[in-house]
């Protein structure tokens, strides 16, 4: 069984199908890229996998459990963590509590534990705050822990926003367009944390990135859409040597 199954999804917006009929899977483990011109439909299979739209056909498996029976707020705690390609931090809040933030706002909460600091808060605290250590070691962010987003660089908060998703621990890590805004450099850490985020933390990865060196980088399959459709599907190589593709680019 795939970790994620997208099986003939559809969704419209008035009179355009945003997504016609796309059926793909991701396996456990994997880095899965989406690509494909804009208006291609790749942040409406976001926004379908993240519960923000519902489709008007098909169904969407985690686990081989249909997220359609979910509401948005649970899909965190299945363990689904997303990044914004227009980031969405706290600007007026530091690197650690935009972090802390990312597990509290799915966590359970009981008002009275809460208030009187039962063990088991205590517990529940010390672990968000051992989880969110380690992904600021992870991502070398020691240096930003207690500095606030809004005084940090563009390349920093695309980071902190990783870090964000990651804080949750989730098995699956959606990242729109992690290298956009990023210098070479910039791309080639994203590509380096990207690498680690699968093979040390074993999540898996599903992108939506333009960039095509960073895909051919650390993609294992790549599947092109365009006009809400599936065109390719592929290794990168594969993909945009597909002569399906290059039209698609070229004529769209
Ligand atoms: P991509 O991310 O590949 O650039 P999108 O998924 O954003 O493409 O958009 C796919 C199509 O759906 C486009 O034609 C876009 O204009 C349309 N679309 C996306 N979101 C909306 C929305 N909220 N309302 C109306 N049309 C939308
Ligand atoms: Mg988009």
């Amino acid at each position: 069984m795939s970790l994620l199954e997208i099986d003939n999804v559809t969704l419209r917006f008035g009179g355009v199908v945003a997504v016609n009929q796309v059926s793909f899977s991701v396996e456990e483990g994997e880095v899965f890229a989406l690509v494909g011109p804009n208006g291609a439909g790749k942040s409406t299979v976001f926004n379908l996998i993240s519960r923000i739209y519902e489709p008007v056909e098909g169904d969407i498996r985690f686990d081989g459990d249909s997220l359609l029976r979910h509401p948005p707020h649970d899909i965190a705690k299945l363990g689904i963590a997303r990044t914004f390609q227009n980031i969405e931090l706290f600007e007026q809040a530091t690197v650690l509590q935009n972090l802390l933030v990312g597990r509290h706002r799915h966590r359970k909460s009981n008002f009275i534990s809460e208030l009187l600091f039962t063990p088991s808060v205590r517990e529940g605290e010390r672990r968000h705050r051992a989880a969110v250590e380690k992904v600021i070691d992870f991502l070398d962010l020691q240096a930003y822990r207690d500095k606030y987003i809004a005084g940090l660089p563009y390349g920093v908060r695309k980071v902190v926003e990783m870090g964000r998703a990651l804080a949750i621990e989730p098995r699956l890590l959606l990242l729109d367009e992690p290298a956009s805004g990023l210098s070479v450099e910039e791309t080639q850490d994203v590509a380096f944390w990207i690498e680690d985020i699968k093979k040390q933390m074993g999540v898996t990865v599903l992108m939506v990135e333009h960039d095509m060196h960073l895909v051919s980088a650390v993609s294992d399959r790549v599947l092109a859409l365009a006009d809400g459709k599936v065109l390719s599907l592929g290794t990168a190589q594969e993909v945009q040597n597909d002569p399906k593709v290059i039209e698609a680019y070229i004529g769209g």
